[in-house]
């Protein structure tokens, strides 16, 4: 556990809310900001760039300048790697400080901000770098009379629009393949949690990236984003975040230039637990961990729990003696495991879902009340439903918070029903002793990652994405090199 006072050095900390354009810091055109306020406290953190569609416009600009003059895509994939590494380098040294940064702006403990989220921006950006150099192209198998080259090629401008629940780490998981392939990129972080990416866009430029090939403006969606998604000299868009947002994504991009549109969208997770899986104190173990990791404010939250019957109850009491071990408390206290909710907007939403499931029947084992208030930051109990059925409105929606909802089953046929009758497909989790049925259900779950008898399992080299309205394309691993590049056939007639 660190020895820092984090509390002090929140108080000391620098922040810079200004766009990093071309390589420098700069203002609106306008001159607009808006206040950014912390989620521990409400403190105010200061003001930040309101980026319309003239900073998007410069930034976009930039990012095609630096494109067309190849002072990026036209280094060798060894030199593009030598720089990103220096950049994860950076990204490293600057740990503390860009852990911090995280808390302050999103609420999470500090102690995961440190362990989890900057080494995983820094390792995903070290990862796309290394394997740059590694990757080679096709020749077609076509008759003596021709050659065929198919290549890969930087696609040009990638507009990349984030969420606040990870923000490095969703930034990172765009700038990597972006970056390694030679692109530029404009980054619009969300409202909520501008800070770090501005920093990486330093840090950036200080690993030698050149000015104008990554950039940030900071703002609200339905202007900077929007500016972004719509604007014609962008090829495509990487968006993570709610599905709401990334249906208007494809209508930005229809109403545009038909860039192409890479969404990572909602989630509702089903964790689905058979009675011949022995060991239900690791199942609850595991499920409570992943649900109320980050305050529950993740994608790919377990939030479903299905249970076979004849264990529903035991199971129920191993998750609600689970829960009291992530009592909200101060983010900044490195011992703290669950911190603050993003904003009040995001505490109401939680409070009205954990209402809902009230109003329909819903029984409350463990938490279920707003915490902390006298802070006056957001916090909400880990909060543990049971009674749920699949048709009420907590076990279709995506909550994003720290609420999970426990449901019967009887056979193993209802169990993968419940568990694909979801909008949802992206993460979905079985657990069985039994090696047939463990295979047999994780071949039916409609989802982007199955897991079997764990739920914690990451890493950079497996992609991550949905099924059905999750979204489409895939984050990580080498498979996201083929969002950010275009495909081209070289026909060479040989005579
Ligand atoms: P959101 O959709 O409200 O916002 C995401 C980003 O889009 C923000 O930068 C926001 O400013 C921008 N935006 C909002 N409206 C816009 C518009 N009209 N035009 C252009 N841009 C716009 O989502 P959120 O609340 O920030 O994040 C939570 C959501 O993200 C959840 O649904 C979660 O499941 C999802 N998420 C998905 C993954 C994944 O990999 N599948 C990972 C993390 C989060």
């Amino acid at each position: 556990m660190s020895t820092i006072d984090w509390t002090q050095r929140a108080a000391s900390q620098k922040l810079d809310g200004r766009s990093v354009i071309n390589g420098e810091r700069v203002d609106a055109v306008d001159g607009q900001t808006f206040a950014k306020h912390s989620p521990i406290d409400n403190r105010l953190l200061g003001p930040v760039v309101r980026g319309q569609a003239a900073d998007i416009d410069l930034a976009v600009r930039a990012a095609r300048a630096a494109f067309e003059d190849r002072r990026w895509a036209g280094k060798a994939p060894a030199v593009r790697k030598k720089i990103l590494q220096r950049f994860a380098d950076k990204i490293l040294a600057a740990k503390e400080e860009l852990a911090l940064l995280e808390t302050l702006d999103m609420g999470k403990p500090i102690q995961y901000s440190l362990s989890v989220d900057v080494p995983s921006t820094a390792r995903c950006i070290a990862w796309y770098a290394e394997a740059v150099d590694k990757i080679y192209d096709e020749i077609a198998p076509t008759p003596d009379s021709a050659l065929a080259l198919i290549t890969r090629e930087a696609m040009g401008v990638i507009g990349a629009i984030v969420p606040w629940n990870y923000p490095m780490i969703m930034a990172a998981w765009k700038l990597g393949p972006a970056l390694a392939a030679g692109n530029s990129v404009v980054l619009k972080p969300s409202e909520k949690s501008p800070y770090t990416a501005l920093r990486l866009a330093e840090l950036a430029v200080e690993a030698g990236i050149p000015p104008g090939v990554f950039n940030v403006v900071p703002g609200y969606g339905h202007e900077a984003g929007e500016a972004l998604a719509m604007h014609m000299e962008v090829d495509a868009i990487g968006f993570t975040g709610s599905t709401r947002v990334g249906r208007r994504m494809y209508e930005y991009a229809g109403k545009s230039n038909l860039k192409r549109v890479y969404n990572e969208l909602g989630g509702k997770s089903a964790f689905v637990v058979f009675e011949d899986f022995a060991d239900l104190q690791r199942a609850a173990r595991t499920v409570a961990g992943s649900m109320f990791f980050n305050q529950g404010e993740s994608c790919n939250a377990p939030s479903r729990v299905l249970v076979q019957a004849s264990v529903a109850d035991e199971f129920a009491k191993l998750v609600a003696a689970e829960a009291p071990k992530y009592a909200p408390g101060d983010p900044l206290n490195p011992s703290t495991e669950l911190g603050a909710l993003v904003d009040e907007t995001q505490l109401r939403t939680v409070l009205s879902y954990i209402d809902a499931g009230h109003q329909e029947g819903a029984q409350v084992l463990a938490g279920g009340k707003q915490a902390r208030a006298e802070t006056g930051g957001y916090y909400v109990e880990p909060t543990v439903f049971a009674g749920v059925n699949n048709g009420m409105k907590i076990a279709r929606e995506e909550i994003f918070g720290p609420v999970m909802g426990i449901i019967k089953f009887d056979t193993e046929a209802e169990g993968i029903a419940l568990a694909n009758n979801s909008t949802y497909g992206l993460q979905a989790s079985v657990w069985s002793d039994n090696i047939n049925r463990a295979h047999r259900v994780a071949r039916a779950l409609r989802a982007g990652t199955v897991h079997v008898n764990q739920y914690d399992e990451d890493d950079i080299t497996v992609p991550f994405g949905g099924y059905k309205q999750s979204g489409n394309g895939r984050d990580k691993s080498l498979h996201a090199f083929e969002k950010y590049t275009e495909l081209k056939t070289t026909w060479i007639r040989i005579d």
